[in-house]
């Protein structure tokens, strides 16, 4: 048996978008800047995807570009947003993703802007009184970003909150949702969100399709320089059949939100119960109730020569997972998640991650698998 419990990296494709995208290649391949048929053909995809996405996220259908990652959709909103809307000072949180840190490092050492970091506590809750205070005193123009799911620890922000406390705070924000979006309701309009990036692969679409969502009211500059693609915002010749892809698998996936959610989160719930029934001092990080993300369980086993190289030796016994370390200099440590939430380095943490794919079979071999290569068991 082949298990992947890796779904926070990237999901497995529905076998109907792969089916879509062929059927695009084979028989769409006009180029949706021509103005024939051909070209008119692949150009009212790209259109009808653009609506897809619009309606999931109640945005305008001119608020939505395609951009070739999240990662791209971040860094347009973050790079452009300072440059073309007078942003000087961004509060975010330690615990975002590297594509949003990196650009908040390079913005901040290039001296384009200020960059604040609101504290997170154990959980990975970020500090709203101390965001609203950061928003009270900042007397230039702001724009907060913060994540709307924790891609390590499945811990999920109050995006209305947030929203709210920019509005109130004339500040604007900017919400990167790739692990929430066809997981969970996201209205950009009740939230006063500006921006908010998004994923195909995520959501078992095709990999190298993003999207970037621009409010009408916050208009930026062209983040790649060419042809008039995208309404001149993201020059360079469409992934037509990508972004069909990206919007085939987005309708699947938001069409079965809850029920995908409730099947989800049964099978999170039986992973750990089994883990906490059989397993000597593990513990879960991130939110365990209220706001956290039923596809994400990052669990720390205590130190120990097996306990090292799990991820490896789960790899072996034919299952997927991702480890909570990154590698430093050659020097394996804790991700700059794990170590933003005080969390024990001795420990070992690997991220499960669940999609509906997965089946209860698929648990009870993982824990079984555990149960051998660990020297924890009760
Ligand atoms: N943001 C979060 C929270 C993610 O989990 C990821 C992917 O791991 C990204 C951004 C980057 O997305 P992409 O792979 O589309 O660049």
């Amino acid at each position: 048996m082949r298990v992947y419990l890796d779904n926070a990296s990237t999901t497995p494709m529905f076998p109907e978008v792969i089916e879509h995208m062929a059927e695009i290649m084979r028989e769409n391949f006009g180029n949706p800047s021509s103005i024939h048929q051909h070209g008119r053909k692949a150009k009212s995809i790209i259109e009808y995807a653009r609506k897809t996405v619009a309606k999931v996220i109640n945005a305008s259908i001119g608020e939505v570009y395609f951009t070739s990652s999240a990662t791209e959709a971040n860094n347009m909103i973050l790079k452009n947003a300072v440059q073309d809307l007078g942003i000087k000072n961004i509060i975010s949180s330690p615990t975002e993703h590297h594509c949003v840190l990196h650009t908040l490092d390079y913005l901040h050492l290039s001296k384009k802007c200020g960059v604040q970091y609101v504290d997170v506590d154990a959980y990975g809750n970020v500090d709203y009184a101390q965001l609203e205070k950061f928003l009270k005193k900042s007397t230039i123009k702001t724009m907060v970003s913060i994540m709307h799911g924790n891609n390590e620890i499945g811990t999920m922000a109050d995006i209305q909150r947030i929203g709210k406390l920019c509005k109130d705070n004339h500040a604007l924000f900017h919400t990167d949702s790739v692990q929430t979006i066809g997981k969970y309701d996201i209205d950009v309009q009740a939230n006063n969100i500006s921006f908010l990036s998004g994923s195909a692969h995520k959501f078992h679409g095709p990999k190298g399709n993003g999207f970037v969502f621009i409010s009408n009211e916050n208009i930026i500059s062209p983040f790649i320089h060419g042809g008039a693609q995208e309404r001149n915002m993201r020059a360079g010749t469409e992934n037509v059949s990508g972004i069909a892809g990206l919007s085939k698998a987005l309708e699947r996936v938001s069409h079965n939100m809850d029920a995908n959610r409730v099947n989800i989160l049964h099978l999170r719930n039986t992973f750990k119960q089994k883990l906490s029934e059989y397993f000597e001092d593990i513990k879960f990080n991130g939110r365990q109730d209220g706001q956290f993300m039923a596809h994400v369980l990052s669990v720390s086993f205590p130190p120990g020569p097996k306990t090292d190289m799990l991820v490896i030796n789960l790899d072996i016994a034919g299952i997927s997972v991702s480890s909570g370390s990154a590698c430093s200099a050659g020097i394996e440590e804790d991700s700059h998640v794990l170590k933003a939430i005080g969390h024990d380095t001795e420990r070992k943490t690997i991220r499960f991650s669940f999609s509906e794919f997965n089946t209860e079979e698929e648990i009870i071999y993982t824990v079984e698998k555990l149960k051998g290569l660990t020297n924890i068991s009760k």
